[in-house]
């Protein structure tokens, strides 16, 4: 390899007398300027490593506005960090990429990449070139990625509902509400079941599960809805209505407007009386038409040109004994018509007994304060689940809904990708150990790569134990040591504060998230070594 190959290339100009001095200079930028990068991309990696595992700390976030998060999740971390680097900024893409990607493991995968980085480091000091770091460590993601597949992953019947739950509950532990994971493990399972269909892998979509948080209770009270769960309250009719006959309307119950701003003035009483009979009659003849085709309960959608529903309709709507729910917004209107099977009325034409969708019940329903409408016995319902999350206070229940996320996207990723692997530390270890060896038998810079990559999987360990208080160094050789020995599953049981076996212990996560986590990391630290120069744009 040619160390100064690259350089070269990159060195811009040499001006002046061409004395020693300038050349020197021009190859020091680029070292300075990875340098600064490595630097400032390790500050994020250590910020939130000690969040990661079941021991792990929470951040509490502070915004400008004075708002406060309390939060575990990797993700979230960094979303809300005002950071400025460039470099830095990758980290949080890398995280972002990670939850879009699995869901889970957005705390590994930059504690990963720190540690990939400083191996580089390292690795640069010794006279490797940047480029064929990168390339390495590609090659050694690329083999990790197939000991994981072949020898470490552990193949999962879908149908087997209690290791599944186990992955939920593992993911669950290391959050804020890791308590309740007992019940929210089963939860998350349920509702991915639910929507997906196990013969296509990419069925689950999670926006076929509507996850409403509700201020007051515990997360104890957290449950999930078969049905549909609307948080708007009702504004009139009857609050509760048997033999449901709904209607998802997009058009307007009040006065039209004109095109143009006009005004009109009504100068006697006669005219006045006309006006308001006129406006009477259009709203009751809409009315009427409604209860005609047999309808009870009507859902409006929220309108930004006019009120969707007036006052006058509202009336009418009362004394017809219609439930009337407003302000349905329109983000909300594909999750409805999914749920009750219907298509949304558009005009006043198409309001007919067949665009009806019909439910058992219809009723408001009062959590703590909030009113919610709950939809229950849909006949013919489509392929989604409302998972009702509730908490004593906003800072709880959002992260319980970031949490739930977590464990949602966990099952996603097992329907997805039916295998698993063991946590705590232990397919870490394992891989460390196999790439160790396979980079022994490689010559030349590989060699080298291999062996950095294998120790800097050690990291996450290496900080899980340090994260519980248990001794980093100790723990690690021990387990390296078992691993040597055979024992596959020998891992990290931080809960027990000791070295057990991982799998008996229902340590176990899904090999995507895993996978997702060596291959996002390797890709950005292997972008990170190749950057040169930072060039900053006039505008
Ligand atoms: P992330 O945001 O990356 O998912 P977490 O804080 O959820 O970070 O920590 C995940 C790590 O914690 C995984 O490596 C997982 O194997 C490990 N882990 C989870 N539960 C346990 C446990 N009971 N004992 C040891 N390690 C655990
Ligand atoms: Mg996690």
């Amino acid at each position: 390899m040619a160390p100064t190959s690259g350089e070269t290339k990159a060195a811009p100009k040499r001006i002046g007398t061409g004395s020693g001095n300038n050349t020197y200079k021009d190859k020091q930028k680029p070292s300075d300027i990875r340098q600064s990068n490595i630097v400032a991309a390790k500050a994020i990696a250590d910020a939130i490593r000690t969040s990661l595992g079941p021991r792990g700390m929470d951040k509490m976030i502070q915004d400008g506005k004075g708002e406060v998060t309390i939060t575990n999740d990797g993700a979230t971390i960094l979303k809300q960090m005002n950071v400025i680097h460039p470099a830095a900024k990758m980290l949080v893409e890398l995280s972002k990429a990670q939850d879009i990607e699995a869901g889970d493991g957005t705390t590994s995968v930059v504690v990963l990449a720190g540690s990939l980085l400083e191996a580089a480091e390292k690795l640069m000091a010794k006279g490797l070139h940047p480029s064929a770091i990168a390339d390495g460590f590609r090659a050694a993601a690329r083999k990790a990625t197939e000991i994981l597949r072949n020898e470490l992953a552990i193949p999962l019947n879908i149908e087997d509902r209690s290791v599944v739950t186990k992955c939920a509950a593992t993911s669950l532990n290391s959050k804020v509400v890791s308590q309740q994971s007992s019940l929210l493990a089963p939860i998350a399972v349920n509702a991915v079941y639910q929507v997906s269909n196990f013969k296509d892998r990419n069925s689950c979509d999670l926006r076929d599960i509507k996850v409403v948080t509700v201020l007051g209770g515990t997360v104890e009270d957290t449950e999930m809805i078969e049905g549909l769960l609307l948080t708007q309250k009702v504004c009139a009719g009857p609050k509760k209505m048997e033999k449901a006959k709904i209607a998802l309307i997009q058009f307007c119950i009040s006065p039209p407007k004109t095109d143009m701003d006009m005004n009109v003035i009504v100068s006697d009483y006669a005219q006045m009386d006309r006006v308001l009979r006129e406006e009477r009659n259009y709203i009751l003849n809409i009315v009427k038409q409604i209860k005609a085709s047999g309808c009870n309960v009507i859902l409006i959608q929220k309108s930004i040109l006019r009120d969707a529903v007036s006052d006058l309709a509202l009336h009418f709507l009362e004394k017809l004994k219609i439930l009337t729910v407003r302000d349905v917004e329109r983000e909300e209107i594909e999750f409805v018509c999914k749920t009750l099977n219907c298509r949304p009325i558009a005009s006043l034409d198409h309001f007919t007994a067949e665009n009806l969708s019909t439910a058992d019940l219809v009723e408001e329903i009062n959590c703590s304060g909030s009113r919610l409408v709950k939809v229950t016995g849909i006949t013919n319902p489509g392929r989604t689940v409302s998972i009702m999350v509730r908490g004593s206070n906003k800072l709880v229940l959002n992260e319980a809904e970031r949490s739930l996320h977590d464990a949602l996207c966990v099952v996603r990723c097992l329907v997805k990708e039916r295998a698993v692997i063991a946590g705590g530390g232990a397919p870490e270890i394992a891989l460390s150990i196999k790439l160790n060896q396979y980079g022994s038998g490689l010559k030349g810079v590989d060699s080298y790569c291999f062996r950095s990559f294998a120790e800097a999987l050690e990291v996450i360990p290496l900080t899980l134990a340090e994260n519980s208080g248990m001794s980093a160094i100790n723990t690690v050789t021990e387990l390296r040591k078992l691993h040597a020995e055979g024992q596959k599953s020998a891992g990290l049981n931080v809960k027990k504060g000791a070295i057990a076996n991982i799998m008996d212990d229902n340590v176990i996560q899904p090999l995507l998230v895993t996978l997702s986590v060596i291959n996002l990391a390797t890709e950005t630290v292997a972008s990170i070594l190749k950057i040169d120069d930072i060039v900053n744009s006039v505008r």
